[in-house]
């Protein structure tokens, strides 16, 4: 029998053993160099407007290549400054469809005065976190899926997928992606991915579980005008364009406050609501000096309302309360609606992939994150527009996932930053996804 003291010894020895042992594991392993290689991907500055996406899309086609198995192209579907890199990890069936991640190069722009460490310095400081324009949105994914990649194969150097996957580096998504993903599913290199699933981002949880989004919310700009009598300040009188706008927007806010309070409530979360909130207003005979007359009842009067509207509305039903209510041609106004993107795909269904056992893909997902220890919130609508768009008008399901958990939503914000471990978390979720994916011999939905 071993004394008390002996005991303490003996354990304090294999402490210190385990612990020189894991020391020299994390500094061996590959988590040190993935935060190196992320960090230099954050400091190519690829915020608008000038984003420099030759460089983004150089440094990435050399990190994918230094990953075994893993093939490279580069596609120039309009200009030569607007690379899109696709990197192909080739199945042994290639009549099944493919799977499709994607990561757009760009980001929007910053204000290096507002940061307190410089938003292409790529930063870390003593606790983790990773500072620059992009950490969040939407450079941690790009990184992630290629060290994925690159620990499966390291691991097990004979992975070979039965589906093929695909990772997409797009450009100019946060201005629209009209020169990025829309090109890109109109092309012929597209249709010949065959692409049967497709990963998109999505945004940081501040709960211990992921966040996964199933749709997008669609932007309207809507313009609203009134036209009225002009007449001297002095008079009153009805039907002034003024008088006009102003009920206009009174019906509007009322609308607004009706959907705020379903929020406010619990009912329905902020992008399950139509929102539509008032961006500018334009009135008033101007006079010197940038100040306007006083004296003057315009004849004409604008607004200006940034709508938005989840894919569970129907939109000609929203069309019809413009036309009825926040804008009747018997008061005198008129409208105009530019829609900043489809509604429904291309059979007429609402742009929305199935989050049930009716979508496999959605089972795979599901069960792959769940798989490493990962859990997930309800699945949501994302408020804001990102690529996915493009894929779920060509009825592609569609998820959009950034596994980033306990972190606050710092997108498009001053300070934007993520936490070391967060990342590295992220690329074991990521592994355990492409493996099931990739594996998965099913078929999807059509
Ligand atoms: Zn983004």
């Amino acid at each position: 029998m071993v004394k008390p003291n002996m005991r303490i010894f003996i354990l304090s020895t294999r402490t210190l053993v385990f612990l020189t042992l894991f020391s020299i594991t994390t500094q061996q392993e590959v988590p040190e160099t993935s935060i190196t290689r992320f960090q230099e991907y954050l400091r190519i500055n690829t915020a608008h407007p000038n984003p420099d996406y030759s460089a983004a899309v150089s440094f990435l086609n050399v990190l994918a290549k230094s990953i075994p198995n893993l093939q490279t192209r580069t596609l120039y579907l309009t200009t030569p400054q607007k690379p899109l890199l696709l990197v192909t990890l080739p199945g042994s069936n290639p009549s099944l469809p493919s799977i499709l991640f994607n990561s757009h190069l760009d980001s929007v722009p910053a204000e290096p005065s507002k940061w307190v460490h410089h938003p292409f310095s790529a930063v870390k400081t003593d606790d983790g976190k990773i500072f620059a324009r992009g950490a969040q949105d939407d450079k941690c994914i790009a990184i992630q899926y290629l060290e994925a990649l690159r620990n499966i194969i390291l691991k097990d150097p004979e992975f070979k997928p039965v589906r093929t996957l695909h990772i997409c580096y797009v450009p100019d998504e946060e201005i629209g992606g009209l020169d990025g993903m829309a090109k890109f599913v109109e092309s012929n290199e597209f249709k010949q991915l065959n692409v049967g699933f497709f990963l998109d981002e999505g945004q940081a949880s501040t709960t211990n579980q992921y966040r996964v989004f199933y749709a997008d919310r669609s932007p309207w700009n809507l313009v609203i005008k009134a036209t009225g009598m002009p007449g001297h300040g002095s008079r009153m009188f009805d039907n002034s364009a003024m008088e006009n706008l102003m009920k206009s927007i009174e019906v509007v806010s009322k609308f607004r406050e009706n959907q705020f309070d379903l929020v406010k409530a619990g009912v329905l979360a902020n992008s399950e609501v139509i929102s539509a909130n008032a961006v500018y207003l334009k009135a008033g005979i101007p006079s010197t000096n940038g100040n306007f007359v006083m004296n003057m009842q315009p004849s004409e009067a604008e607004a200006g309302f940034d709508v938005r509207l989840p894919p569970t509305v129907d939109p000609d039903l929203l069309k019809k309360r413009i036309a009825d209510e926040w804008a009747p041609a018997t008061r005198n106004l008129s409208y105009h609606i530019v829609e900043k993107g489809p509604l429904r795909d291309y059979k007429g269904r609402p742009l929305m992939t199935a989050t049930n056992d009716s979508n496999p893909w959605w089972i795979v997902f599901k069960d792959a994150v769940e798989a490493c220890g990962g859990e997930l919130m309800k699945p949501e609508i994302l408020s804001s527009t990102t690529d996915a768009r493009y894929l779920r008008q060509l009825g592609i399901p569609t998820l959009g996932f950034s596994p980033m958990k306990n972190t606050p939503i710092l997108l498009h914000d001053h300070n934007e930053y993520l936490k070391d471990t967060v990342f590295l978390e992220g690329i074991k979720v990521y592994e355990s996804i492409i493996k099931s994916l990739t594996s998965f011999e099913g078929a999807g939905p059509l």
